[in-house]
């Protein structure tokens, strides 16, 4: 661990419950260093979090005021906040389950009322916390505890579900490509309205496991050849397409 990350750590917490692979140690660092590369003052920033693996980032491990909330509602725990008290930072850090199966319709609403809040979405695809089940994030034919055969639905697209709700500031990227994360977060801090920023972070403990990717190497080098930057992924043939997803930032104006 960087000793630049040391005051904003609550160092007797460590080390994280994460499992081995995990992508969400990766993101945790990326948001401290996004956080001071935004100039947020610690002190005036409210972490809220849900439930699930990707709750425990800012709770128990920052070193600031954070709000562990109850399944599904960390985002209207977070507008509560901001409510009450319009000057603070208010950073929602939860994953794709509790963000976007139980608390869809409040990560949908925020995106349309453009509240001053920043959404972290991290994407492993499935319920990690809970033992492996499906999400609506789980992509076609993948296999699940409660999908045995293959997801039969189409996943979301969170980034177009959130700018079709009205989101003015969306981005994607993945824990692999750390830098352009760190530079998404670090914008989307700064960013003058609703913010949300979708991280795909690998869960091999379940979704790997079931989906039998044989190394941890090959999970990682799957997401940096399937994840391109979308002025790439535009230039694509729809056939090219098939498999990839684009990454980036997708801005627009009310
Ligand atoms: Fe990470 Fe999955 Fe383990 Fe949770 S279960 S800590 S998401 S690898
Ligand atoms: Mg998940």
């Amino acid at each position: 661990m960087s000793r630049a990350l040391y005051p904003r750590l609550r160092l007797n917490v460590f080390p994280t419950p994460y499992c081995a692979g995990c992508g969400h140690g990766i993101l945790l660092g990326a948001l401290v260093r996004a956080m001071d590369a935004a100039e947020l003052d610690w002190s005036k920033t409210v972490f809220v979090s849900g439930i699930g693996c990707a709750a425990w980032i800012p709770s128990p491990h920052f070193n600031a005021d954070t709000l562990h909330t109850t399944h599904g509602r960390a985002v209207a725990f977070a507008t509560g906040v901001k409510l009450a008290n319009p000057a603070l930072n208010v950073v929602v850090v939860s994953g794709d389950g509790d963000l976007t199966a139980i608390g869809g319709n409040h990560l949908i609403h925020a995106a349309r009322r453009n509240l001053r809040l920043t959404v972290i979405c991290a994407n492993n695809r499935i319920y990690g916390m809970t033992g492996g089940q499906v999400a609506p994030t789980t992509p076609t034919g993948c296999i699940t505890q409660t999908s045995p055969w293959g997801m039969e639905e189409a996943p979301f697209d969170l980034c177009e579900l959130v700018r079709g709700a009205g989101g003015t500031f969306v981005a994607r990227n993945t824990v692999f490509q750390i830098h352009k994360l760190i530079k998404n977060l670090t914008d989307a801090l700064t960013a003058d309205s609703f913010s949300f920023v979708e991280v795909l972070s690998p869960c091999p403990t379940h979704f790997g496991k079931l989906n039998k990717t044989p190394t941890l190497g090959d999970f990682y080098r799957d997401m940096k050849s399937a994840y391109i930057d979308r002025q790439r992924f535009d230039k694509l043939s729809e056939e090219e397409r098939l498999g990839k997803v684009p990454t980036g930032v997708w801005r627009a104006k009310r």
